[in-house]
């Protein structure tokens, strides 16, 4: 048997239960339909078929998540901080066993391909070992001595919060979010995204079973206008911790001002990578090959506008469109592709729209620009040349296989390009000139920025965008920032003079 047709028997294996049961809501320890027994279909964007009937709640779900959230929270808060860390290691452990079954189920569930989907798991798993390390630092704080007072400070959970997540990356994005909650003591609840449910139920699963106490973490399905709505309006939760689009954050900042939730937001991206002459060409090539086309170019942080020197233009875009040609597009489940079908027909009618808007705008499609095969959401990895800057190509997130290529003839133009977005998530630079790439990357408006690197990962690090790619940062203890409140105490430390009134 082919490792395609191997795979797809064991997939099959995991999916039966989710056939027979549905994927339904999981609040208070327990696993239980939407109230008002409503479901919706999640199908898979490879060939269409049904994969199971999963839970379409409503504001009643979230509110007996957000009171089992609220219930749970004063005993989670504290647990000593050993014992939560004993917790969030052993699912950690459970999701490196329960691998192989998370990657199948989610390169069928949202269509990435299982070459990047196998180390997703694991990389989910190291996010939980991650917090569950600094879950016994996560009170830490400062003794700030005055003359009167010995002050110290100090962190508190802020409380039940509310997550939502994106269908890209649904698993790893999941584990991001919630390990670092968990880990500071909050109880949760989340609202996985209506297009990729399977691995979020399998994730809260997880939990239970790593002996995660009922309530601390409850799963509710549904979609962003129902539940996802009430999960913001919900006066218990006190936090939300959002990823998605930026004009979903907008309406979640909005949905949230009447009970003033504290909110951070990790949006969307139109982000540079620039290369200049004096580059490593080959390997600029391969990073900015790499950070549009992989995960189907469905990644907050890729790379989906190249500015390239008109020095070396032509040459480089003429290897690209022989690389991008090469891109093998195929079964998610195939161990040798590179690219697999967008998510959701409504994700596919989006990306295939642009192909459109470039030649009205008059960009050229030197690569790809139509479907591939006839089943499925499967396109072409695609890339416009002699793009200008202002086009929709090029300021609009298309959030596919879709690399804008616009050029530039010096380093003012390029900073000046690259800051003309709205958008501020990541940039890439390509350049061998120190004192260049330091002036670069100090006047590039970006939350993070890779100098002659592809985007690299690195847990301790902040994680998060400026202007309309978000609020806030995650990772190391700025994820703590978030989740805990400061708390202030001042111990007199002898008898300072206090003021007397009416004495
Ligand atoms: P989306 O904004 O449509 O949906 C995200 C989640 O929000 C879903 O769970 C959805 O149900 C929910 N939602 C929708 N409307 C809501 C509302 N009114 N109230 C509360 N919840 C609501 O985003 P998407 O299409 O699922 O994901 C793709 C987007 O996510 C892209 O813009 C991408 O750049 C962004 N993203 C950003 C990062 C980052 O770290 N910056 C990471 C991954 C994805």
């Amino acid at each position: 048997m082919s490792d395609l047709n191997q795979n797809i028997e064991t997939l099959k294996s995991h999916l039966a239960r989710f056939q027979d049961r549905g994927i339904e809501n999981l609040i208070d320890g327990s696993s239980c339909p939407a109230i008002d027994g409503q479901t919706f279909a999640t199908t898979s964007p490879v060939d269409e078929s049904h994969i199971a009937h999963v839970a379409r709640s409503g504001a009643a779900d979230i509110d007996a998540a957000a009171r089992a959230a609220r219930a749970a929270f004063p005993a989670w808060r504290d647990m000593p901080a050993l014992e939560r860390k004993k917790i969030l290691n052993r699912i950690a452990d459970l999701i490196v066993e329960r691998a192989e079954e998370i990657a199948l189920c989610e390169c069928w569930d949202t269509g990435q391909a299982l070459r990047f989907m196998s180390k997703a798991a694991l990389r989910g798993a190291e996010n939980f070992r991650f917090f569950a390390d600094k879950a016994t630092s996560a009170r830490d704080g400062q003794q700030l001595q005055s003359p009167t007072l010995m002050n110290v400070t100090t962190r508190v959970p802020i409380g039940p919060v509310g997550i939502i997540t994106p269908w890209n990356t649904p698993f790893m994005l999941s584990t991001w979010k919630i390990a670092p909650a968990l880990a500071a003591g909050c109880t949760v609840v989340h609202k996985p995204a209506e297009f990729s449910p399977l691995t979020a139920r399998i994730l809260a699963e997880i939990a239970h079973e790593a002996g995660l106490p009922d309530g601390v973490w409850n799963l509710v399905n549904g979609m962003g206008e129902d539940a996802g709505k009430a999960l913001t309006e919900h006066s218990d939760i006190k936090a939300i911790a959002f990823v998605g689009e930026s004009s979903t954050g907008s309406r979640i900042m909005a949905q949230g001002a009447p009970t003033l939730k504290r909110v951070h937001f990790e949006l969307g991206g139109k982000n540079p990578v620039i290369v200049f002459d004096d580059a490593d060409l080959d390997r600029a090539l391969d990073a900015a090959i790499f950070m549009i086309y992989s995960l189907n170019g469905e990644r907050c942080t890729s790379s989906s506008r190249l500015l390239v020197q008109d020095s070396i233009a032509d040459a480089f875009e003429a290897k690209l469109v022989e690389r991008v040609n090469n891109i093998r597009v195929g079964h998610p489940l195939d161990p040798n592709t590179e690219m697999g079908p967008l998510i959701h027909k409504v994700h596919f009618d989006k990306v295939t729209s642009y192909f459109d808007t470039a030649r009205e705008d008059g960009a050229v499609i030197a690569a790809g620009g139509t479907r591939h095969g006839d089943t499925g959401w499967f396109v072409r990895p695609t890339l416009f040349t002699q793009a200008q800057n202002d086009m929709r190509v090029a300021q609009e997130e298309i959030f596919g296989p879709v690399l804008t290529s616009i050029r530039f003839s010096d380093e003012q133009e390029a900073l000046t390009l690259a800051n003309a977005t709205d958008y501020g998530l990541t940039a890439y630079l390509w350049t061998n000139d120190l004192s260049r790439a330091m002036r670069l990357t100090n006047s590039i408006e970006a939350g993070m920025i890779w100098v002659n690197s592809e985007n690299v990962r690195h847990l301790p690090t902040p994680f998060g965008g400026v202007k309309a790619s978000g609020i806030g940062r995650d990772g190391g203890d700025w994820s703590f920032e978030f989740y805990m409140e400061q708390k202030h105490i001042g111990f007199a430390i002898g008898q300072h003079k206090i003021p007397r009134l009416g004495a």
